[in-house]
């Protein structure tokens, strides 16, 4: 199954929803980052999230949602846009780490002490930004408590990652339910009841249910419409142009340095670990550039 996510509407009742797989491009991602069976896991569950917030957006707004805490992951983040691609990266890609915990209870990976941040650029002014405790044992349970809490939007999120025997991701998705007017919360939360009563989401994707098979079994006996199936897709917006820009603003002393150091600047892309070198005369350039600028 390709990724892609499916956006639906409920009109009448007020309930909007999303659900999609993402097994490609976590372990597309994953594999970047030489990521260990733990680690994958988790970052499945963390780029599902992200996707599904992507999907929340208006056009060519961006989301990034960062899962901090004292656990031996220490850190996911990612980051998604309105257009359906998606980045993200753990801080340790080799965790010594139970799998089925990872897996199962991906919070407890991040830490029992933590905090959720999720930052919006919606092309204002200043960035939206919004943060929780970290709560729960799954993704979807600490993204379910932000958007509760800090948004005010009744809202359930579930995300499911399942590994097969190599310890690659065998299916990893999704499901986001949320109130829109009229609904005040009654019937979102009598779906998420409902849920409970339900297969959780990769048992369903492991079955062969798509994210539409997903959304009907979600909806239940409420009426709803599907708006839209979009592709979901792993890119970077890192490029060779905006690393030499990034050394350009270090300054002129640190390029000193690296030239008189090392003679040439690697640069490794976090999100992508994609690799720029920079040779000792493409730094003698980038060195002109700074002075001219300063003149
Ligand atoms: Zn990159």
């Amino acid at each position: 199954m390709k990724d892609y996510l499916v956006r639906a509407i409920a009109k009448e009742a007020g309930i909007r929803g999303l659900a999609c797989v993402t097994t490609g491009l976590a372990n597309e991602i994953a594999d970047r980052h030489d990521a260990n069976p733990a680690a994958r896991a988790v970052l499945a569950h963390v780029l599902t999230a992200g996707a599904l917030m992507g999907a929340l957006l208006k056009v060519q707004q961006r989301v990034a949602v960062k899962l901090e805490g004292n656990g031996p992951l220490g850190r996911a983040i990612v980051e998604a846009d309105s257009y359906g691609r998606v980045r993200g990266y753990t801080a340790v890609s080799q965790p010594q780490l139970d799998v089925t915990i990872a897996t199962q209870k991906p919070v407890q990976a991040i830490g029992n002490e933590g905090v959720l941040t999720v930052v919006k650029d919606l092309r204002l002014k200043e960035l939206y930004e919004g943060y929780v405790p970290l709560h729960g044992e799954t993704v979807g349970e600490a993204l379910t408590y932000y958007l509760n809490q800090s948004e005010q939007i009744p809202s359930v999120v579930a995300t499911g990652v399942r590994l097969d025997e190599n310890g690659r991701i065998l299916v990893a998705g999704g499901l986001l339910l949320q109130s829109m007017p009229p609904d005040d919360g009654r019937l979102l939360h009598q779906l998420a009841d409902q849920l409970q009563e339900l297969p959780p989401v990769d048992a369903l994707l492991a079955e062969g249910k798509t994210p539409e098979n997903i959304l009907k079994l979600a909806f239940g006996e409420v009426d709803y419409k599907v708006l839209e199936e979009r592709p979901l897709e792993f890119h970077c917006t890192c490029s060779r142009e905006r690393t030499e820009q990034a050394l350009i603003s270090l300054g002129r002393t640190e390029i000193e340095a690296l030239l008189a150091n090392e003679g040439q600047a690697v640069v490794n892309c976090h999100f992508c670990h994609e690799e720029y070198t920079f040779s000792r005369e493409d730094l003698e350039v980038i060195l002109a550039l700074i002075e001219a600028n300063e003149e």
